[in-house]
């Protein structure tokens, strides 16, 4: 593993930041449980936790916070697969095994927001890999990170597949009397046959729903990610239907849909398991996608207009900035741009 190469630039690509690692500060632990069976985690003892997104005009967000790299949750799609590459780790199942822990990653940002060059900027996590993983289940990194932004009333915001976060709901409403705090969560479909093949590792869609309920029963609005909407496995229009309505029901506040991106390291994954499980939509893939990492423009407005029609039926309105508590949802990716330009790089969480 290429420790020199572990900036901690994992939301963009190799960046030029100094090396945040030496070879030395590296722990390589396993631990018997069922739920880490398998999985590899190297922790690190982080010099920087805060990232500036290169390009950030494109963005929603100019700085984030990633404490793991790597993610147990195993989505096929994950585009941030290709970060694995740059440790020399495999980005098929090295990614989805072999986490890196920046453990003291609490310390160090709470150090970094007291800097007196640090001007309060809003700080988004999630962005890059799920910060509420199995492995935030052992380490708990995110309370320290929680309450370091608020102790500072840093505005931040939260997106995740992870019903984990749940157990930092006290932490969250504390934050949100201090300073805004976003919360979205990423519910692609519902389908559960789906769901056990292209995000293995994730909680099932429905549990991830019941964490948008117990925002919303707490007074917090929570939007949703609805992504990756799947070219021919979710984007019929019945599902996108049950998929909207159920995101309603479980009280959102707003839903964002994303189509499916493959940029490399993700599309080989990808399709190696679309050739496993449905090899039928092979040779239509290799059309949809011909152009490169994206669906064509006309496919994502078609997506974007059914679901936003969808939304409006079932009652869910835009975000709203002074929501109950100052909680909003977290800066979704906004819809992808049609042409040549790159979309934001979210990780389809
Ligand atoms: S898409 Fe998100 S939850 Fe899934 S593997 Fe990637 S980082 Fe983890």
């Amino acid at each position: 593993m290429r420790w020199d190469n572990l900036t901690d630039d994992g939301d963009h690509g190799r960046a030029a930041d100094a090396a945040l690692f030496g070879a030395d500060a590296v722990t390589t632990r396993t631990f018997d449980t069922p739920e880490f069976r398998g999985i590899t985690f190297h922790e690190v003892r982080a010099r920087s936790v805060l990232n500036r997104v290169p390009g950030a005009s494109r963005m929603p967000f100019e700085w984030t916070v990633n404490p793991y790299r790597g993610c147990s949750h195993a989505c096929v799609y994950c585009f941030a697969r290709a970060t694995h590459g740059y440790l020399d780790l495999d980005t098929g199942i090295g990614f989805d095994t072999q986490i890196v822990v920046k453990v003291n990653a609490p310390e160090v940002l709470r150090r970094q927001l007291g800097s007196a060059r640090w001007q309060g900027e809003h700080v988004a996590m999630g962005t890059n890999v799920d910060c509420y993983q199995r492995a935030e289940g052992r380490y708990r990194l995110m309370p320290g990170i929680i309450s370091a932004l608020t102790d500072r009333a840093n505005p931040f915001s939260i997106l995740t597949k992870g019903t984990l976060i749940l157990r930092d709901l006290p932490l969250l409403v504390r934050a949100a009397g201090v300073t805004d705090v976003g919360v979205s969560v990423s519910v692609g479909f519902l389908d559960t046959e789906l769901w056990r093949t292209v995000e293995p590792g994730t909680p099932a869609p429905e549990r991830r729903l019941e964490v948008v309920r117990a925002f919303a029963e707490h007074g917090i609005g929570c939007g949703v990610l609805m992504a990756p909407v799947i070219p021919y496995l979710s984007d019929d229009p019945e599902r996108l239907r049950e998929t909207v309505r159920a995101i309603a029901a479980a009280g959102a506040v707003s839903v964002t849909p994303l189509v499916l991106h493959l940029r490399p390291g993700a599309r080989e994954w990808f399709m190696t398991w679309l050739d496993r499980h449905h090899p039928h939509l092979v040779p239509r893939y290799e059309r949809l996608y011909a152009e490169g990492a994206y669906a064509p423009r006309w496919y994502q407005r078609r997506i974007t207009r059914q679901v936003h029609e969808l939304a409006e039926e079932y009652g869910i309105g835009p975000a709203r900035s002074g929501q109950a508590r100052r909680i909003r949802p977290a800066a979704p990716a906004p819809a992808p741009a049609p042409g040549p330009a790159e979309p934001v790089q979210l990780s389809l969480m």
